[in-house]
């Protein structure tokens, strides 16, 4: 996949982490539920999550894709 930023060949990897990880509109200050138009992305509290990223080193961009993920959407 090219870089939709710079046209550089993207690498294909895992963004892993921990806890829970939300597309939000503004920072939450405690939780993480979803308001209106945001997407909890994974809600795993006690475990990693793992998303497909493609990844530009020369650009610093990350990409995920969340389309085979069960979200929840405010
Ligand atoms: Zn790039």
């Amino acid at each position: 996949m090219k870089c939709p930023y710079c046209d550089n060949e993207m690498e294909q990897g895992l963004l892993q982490g921990m806890r829970r990880i939300a597309w939000v509109k503004q920072q939450h200050k405690i939780s993480l539920l979803p308001k209106q138009g945001e997407i909890l992305l994974e809600n795993n509290t006690f475990s990693d999550f793992v998303f497909p990223a493609q990844i530009c080193k020369s650009c610093k961009k990350i990409i995920i894709d969340y389309s085979d993920k069960e979200i929840q959407e405010g």
